[in-house]
């Protein structure tokens, strides 16, 4: 029987996520924002699923229009994930029950104001319009001063949080990005936060959680792989860290980010269901489940997504590649512009979706833009050079 640990309680909406309350499953509604019908009527479906919390993307003026509406029209608790326009904040507070805010996207507006004062500002609209804050830590965006101070460790691929003793040991851009502003957040005397600490890769966070967790004891922690995939592979994966971490006791919140399609989401909240039963069972998976050598990522696409058909291109692509399965690349298939760019650029082979075409990486190296009935295609060329290469270096 698993003793969970006890930190502070903060309310969100109707809900509450830490202390005595059980853990919060979160997801995400993928419907066009402004087509307030549409999310109204899955926010609502994600609701009953057992989502205590949904999330929906704002982006523009009119999106925070169609946010006022959409509050209107559902009892839900709602949150928004402020991108890189942190001062939309003041527009959609009103209408939602708590914030995230990204520390590694601060810096794109009004790159001369100071971080701390851009945090001010986000507090000071949270406490005017009574509602929570997640600092949302993410490997795919991380402060561009963590990842220039550890560039040389994660150009050697020896970053990450790794096993360590001593847990006061501060080497990852993740740890101290987070660390650096639930500190300055404690510092100004705002805890009504949570924060979560996502990579893509399942022992990453576990650790980073984990090594968190030992630091801040008293601080909710919002558990979840980022682009997991598709299932079963995002299932597994999400597995994998979550179910190891509530095993300790660690966490008090948690989402299951699946690629799938924006009527589909509820599956999200059944996998997060799946784990919680597991893990109070007992029956957890088992931590050293290998997953195959090739790393397929994608992300669970949300209303940005710029083509409907990304959630198919998705899973037809990690079909195309089983025959690379034992080969340790990385695939990374995204949604959109807005993140889609930056996320791919530590894959090998790196696709990013837009309205007509599908922008192929290699790394930070863009190697051109594709219809959507040729990108596979090309995208596997890409991948047999790439395993031609590797073989030719290991003989
Ligand atoms: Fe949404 Fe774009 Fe992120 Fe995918 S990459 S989840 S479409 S913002």
């Amino acid at each position: 029987m698993t003793t969970r640990r006890t930190t502070r309680k903060i309310k969100v909406g109707n809900a509450f996520i830490g202390g005595d309350a059980p853990v919060l499953i979160q997801t995400m509604a993928a419907t066009k924002t402004f087509d307030v019908d549409a999310t109204v009527a899955t926010v609502d479906y994600l609701d009953q699923s057992g989502a205590g919390l949904v999330r929906i993307a704002v982006d523009s003026i009119n999106d925070a229009k169609a946010l006022a509406e959409i509050r209107k029209r559902t009892t839900a608790n709602l949150s928004v994930d402020l991108q890189e326009n942190f001062r939309l904040a003041e527009l959609v507070a009103p209408n939602v029950d708590k914030i995230r805010y990204n520390p590694g996207h601060l810096h794109h507006l009004e790159p001369n104001l100071a971080w701390e004062k851009k945090v001010e500002y986000l507090v000071d609209v949270a406490k005017e319009f009574d509602v929570a804050l997640r600092v949302g830590v993410n490997c795919g965006s991380l402060d561009p001063t963590k990842l220039a101070k550890y560039r040389d460790q994660l150009a050697n691929g020896d970053a990450g949080a790794q096993e360590n003793d001593d847990a006061a040991a501060v080497f990852d851009p993740l740890l101290e990005s987070a660390l650096e502003h639930v500190d300055f957040l404690d510092s100004i005397g705002f805890t009504r936060y949570c924060v979560s600490i996502k990579d893509s890769d399942p022992e990453t966070v576990v650790l980073v959680n984990r090594r968190f967790a030992a630091l801040r004891p008293q601080i909710p922690l919002h558990l979840g792989v980022t682009e997991a995939g598709a299932p079963p592979r995002g299932v597994l994966k999400s597995r994998l860290a979550l179910e190891t971490l509530l095993a300790e006791g660690i966490g008090e919140t948690l989402r299951v980010s699946l690629t799938v399609e924006a009527n589909q989401k509820a599956k999200e909240v059944e996998a997060g269901r799946l784990i919680l039963e597991n893990v109070a069972s007992g029956n957890v998976i088992d931590p050293a489940t290998r997953l195959p050598n090739l790393n397929i990522v994608s992300c669970p696409s949300c209303s940005r997504v710029q083509n409907g058909r990304f959630v198919e291109l998705a899973r037809t692509l990690e079909k195309a590649t089983e025959f690379a399965k034992d080969y340790p690349f990385k695939i990374a298939t995204m949604g959109c512009r807005v993140n889609g760019p930056g996320e791919t650029d530590d894959a090998d082979v790196g696709l990013w979706c837009g309205a007509d075409k599908v922008n192929l990486k290699s790394g930070s190296t863009t190697i051109g833009s594709f219809g959507y009935d040729e990108i596979i295609e090309k995208a596997v060329e890409l991948l047999q050079e790439k395993i031609r290469l590797y073989d030719q270096q290991a003989k």
